[in-house]
């Protein structure tokens, strides 16, 4: 089946004493076993919800692997990840992460004796210079957060290859409408569903797709074992939120493009970065990587007092953390989602006090234009 037949019907099946259409709510906390030793499968429901096991079955499909697992959150999921690994393991993680990964990583599970190397990941050799004996996991995001640089997911499997590196993916950024890292060898994709997947702004969520039975298993046991399950409630909203993936990304995908191309064009824009631009240096590996380029544009400029110009002006763009709601949501990295991370590092990135992030949104594009056209007016 193509995936926009997937979103809606991958792991739905009629529900079995109504035929309800709609997998309900399974708002319970526990379920009554008919006999001593006999129940149906449902024994407690941090173990076992059957609305989550829709949402976790169709995630799984959307993103070609054997088993999904939800969490409470997207922090929760990478968080169950990191404990498929034991104290003195040692992880190469991308230098330009997600701020809240990097803070997991750097501030809790380093004092669990896991070490964690970060490196240009865009760079293949640099990732295999990484490599040590120890060396347990390869996690990447791609495309990054917010500097939109990409990294080549079959390339880096391959450096990792044979040398039982388990490699993870991040494809919160993408949704598995654009790109499907398993497909390109990597081992469990990790989901902030609160972005794309949702997609509604009104859910947090997460989710872990692994690719074999073995590590299905260990991520189930963790996840009943550690609990940070996601709720029934918001399982159904996540589960709506998916059926209509496919309308939403080719919608986010239309207006990315017109955006980031009407903002290269602007001579008080300084620099645009956006895969889908021909001038983006990994334009062509981002062709063959993904099949679209999304709605997520990061632009500079120049300085602190012009971005707080334009922000402060903008109006339909909402100034606010997050991405991938169907509303266009404008943020600040330096002072909003990348405060934590060193100034060194976000100087070397090109985070500076000038860059702002727009998450567009499924608006009419005129619209989008206008408002920022005014803000830009502002500078
Ligand atoms: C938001 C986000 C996360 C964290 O997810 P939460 O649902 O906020 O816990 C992880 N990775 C990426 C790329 C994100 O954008």
């Amino acid at each position: 089946m193509g995936i926009a037949t997937d979103c809606i019907h991958a792991g739905q099946e009629p529900e079995e004493v109504t035929g309800a259409v709609t997998v309900p709510i399974f708002q319970t906390s526990t379920y009554v076993q008919p006999e001593l030793g006999r129940h149906k499968g449902f024994e407690y429901a941090r173990t076992q919800n059957p609305t989550r096991f829709a949402l976790e079955r169709n995630l799984a499909a959307l993103e070609k692997g054997k088993h999904g697992h939800c969490f409470a959150s997207g922090m929760a999921a990478i968080d169950c990840t990191m404990r498929l690994l034991d104290g003195g393991d040692h992880v190469i993680a991308g230098e330009n992460m997600y701020g809240g990964s990097f803070r997991l990583f750097d501030k809790v599970l380093r004092r669990f004796g896991l070490e964690f190397t970060y490196v240009d990941t865009s760079n293949v050799d640099a990732i295999r210079a990484a490599i040590r004996p120890a060396t347990k996991m390869l996690y990447l995001e791609t495309p990054t957060n917010p500097m939109m640089t990409i990294t080549d997911i079959a390339a880096s499997v391959a450096a990792v290859k044979g040398r039982g590196i388990l490699t993870v993916v991040d494809n919160t950024f993408m949704s598995p409408y654009f790109q499907r890292p398993i497909e390109l060898g990597a081992d469990v994709v990790v989901h902030s569903t609160t972005k794309y997947l949702n997609g509604h702004s009104d859910s947090v969520g997460g989710v872990v797709v692994t690719t074999t039975d073995e590590l299905g298993q260990k991520i189930g046991f963790l996840q009943n074992a550690a609990g940070a399950i996601l709720s029934p409630f918001d399982s159904f909203l996540v589960t709506r939120g998916v059926k209509t993936l496919a309308v939403r990304m080719r919608q986010h995908d239309e207006n990315g493009r017109e955006i980031a191309a009407w903002l290269a064009k602007q001579p008080k824009i300084v620099k645009v970065y956006y895969p889908g631009l021909p001038e983006h240096p990994q334009h062509e590996l981002a062709k063959r990587q993904m099949s679209g380029f999304g709605g997520m544009i990061s632009f500079e400029l120049g300085s602190y007092e012009k971005a707080k110009a334009f922000l402060d002006k903008v109006r339909l763009c909402s100034l606010g953390e997050s991405l991938g709601g169907v509303e266009t949501l404008i943020s600040h990295p330096v002072s909003m989602t990348h405060g934590s991370v060193p100034v060194e590092t976000r100087e070397k990135l090109g985070i500076t006090p000038g860059l702002v992030r727009i998450s567009v949104g499924i608006e009419d594009v005129d619209d989008l234009k206008a408002d920022l056209a005014n803000a830009i007016a502002a500078l």
